[in-house]
């Protein structure tokens, strides 16, 4: 690309790879030969349906989904899945678990008492949300044990997912989907707004398993009805088309990179490039998280003399270093290190820390 790309570390939306938004460029007034933009053709249209499915079965193949389960493309972010999960699964009697390990968890709770007899399971609360609480406190007649896989705001991340026997996970994988592969076995639903690491916002991906949407309620209204949109496919009413189509774009990407193996390989690697620099000068810089729960996605750090974040910030954004002040509950800052993030971008960050240290420590 010819005009200036910064280095983003915004939490999301976010950084997508540049391959993904010049192709959406190079298509955009003239969608597969239609004479048309994608956002200007019938979601019923066979130009359309080609994407829709081609994003679906790059899903499939990169996170290994088998066929018992359902991969919806919904709207309403993840937000409205912490309402729409327990009004499908909970009632009279169903009961669930949530591990709270950030605010993200917490609204997810919140939402959940609407619907349901709902219990907090574990928390790290009282340690600032700085670590994964490994230890389960679970009720074997729970319909399902919720988490958030990776807390976008404090950094930390379930490095391995908690044996719950035969009670099934229900995930919100926002801000880590696609970031590595995992065994999906004991999941039952997972969802994850697609802002974070898999396209722009406006969709949120949903999978689902067959024996979830088997005991799903059916008095729900028809559009935040599960059944609904497996039904038709994710296509019950129009779509929201132009973000499922930079997903596929993204997909594809993807997938050209590799597949999540490699993808999960340099995400390590980034992530121990920034984490090692913030080791190296603990008298300078100190991490939020937990060494057993550090996130691949979110590092998040501040300064011990935090009067000097400030000026942290400004000079980072001037060497073109955006979206690094942590959010308004932690402070300090937070480097979103997505799939789309390069190595180099890392590694500029990296000498900033450096830089700034040796100038101020
Ligand atoms: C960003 C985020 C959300 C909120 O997503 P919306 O799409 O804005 O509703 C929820 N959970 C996690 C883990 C997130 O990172």
């Amino acid at each position: 690309m010819s005009t200036q790309r910064v280095h983003n570390f915004y939490a999301g939306p976010a950084t997508l790879p540049a391959s993904a938004l010049e192709r959406a460029q190079r298509e955009l007034l003239d969608f597969s030969g239609t004479g048309m933009s994608v956002m200007e053709i019938s979601h019923r249209s066979k130009e359309y349906e080609a994407v829709h499915r081609e994003a679906q079965a790059l899903l499939r193949e990169l996170l290994a989904i088998p066929e018992n389960y359902h991969v919806l493309f919904l709207q309403g972010g993840a937000s409205l899945q912490f309402a729409m999960v327990p009004m499908n699964l909970l009632g009279d009697g169903v009961k669930a678990d949530y591990v709270l390990t950030d605010d993200w968890s917490k609204k997810a709770f919140q939402e959940a008492k609407r619907f349901g007899e709902v219990r907090e399971a574990a928390s790290s609360e009282n340690t600032g949300f700085d670590r994964i609480p490994w230890q389960i406190d679970r009720d074997p007649e729970a319909a399902y044990v919720h988490l958030t896989s990776n807390n976008t705001l404090f950094g930390t991340q379930y490095q391995t997912f908690p044996d719950t026997g035969d009670v099934p996970l229900v995930a919100d994988m926002s801000s880590d989907i696609g970031s590595r592969p995992f065994d999906l076995a004991p999941f039952g639903l997972i969802y994850a707004g697609a802002q974070k690491n898999l396209g722009p916002a406006g969709v949120t991906v949903v999978i689902l398993r067959d024996d979830m949407l088997a005991r799903c309620r059916d008095d729900v209204a028809t559009m935040l009805s599960y059944a609904t949109h497996a039904k038709h496919d994710s296509l019950y009413n129009t779509p929201p088309a132009f973000a499922i189509y930079m997903l596929r774009n993204v997909l594809d990407v993807m997938r050209q990179a590799g597949g999540l193996a490699e993808i999960a390989r340099r995400n390590r690697e980034k992530a121990a490039l920034l984490y090692d620099a913030i080791d190296r000068h603990p008298d300078f810089y100190r991490g939020h998280a937990h060494l057993d729960s550090r996130s691949t996605m979110t590092v998040t750090f501040r300064l011990r003399q935090e009067e000097l974040e400030g000026g942290f910030l400004a000079q980072a954004e001037e060497k073109g270093l955006v979206g690094l002040k942590g959010h308004r509950s932690v402070g300090g800052m937070r480097a979103s290190l997505y799939n789309a993030m390069a190595i180099e971008g890392v590694q500029a960050l990296v000498d900033h820390l450096e830089r700034f240290a040796k100038k101020h420590g």
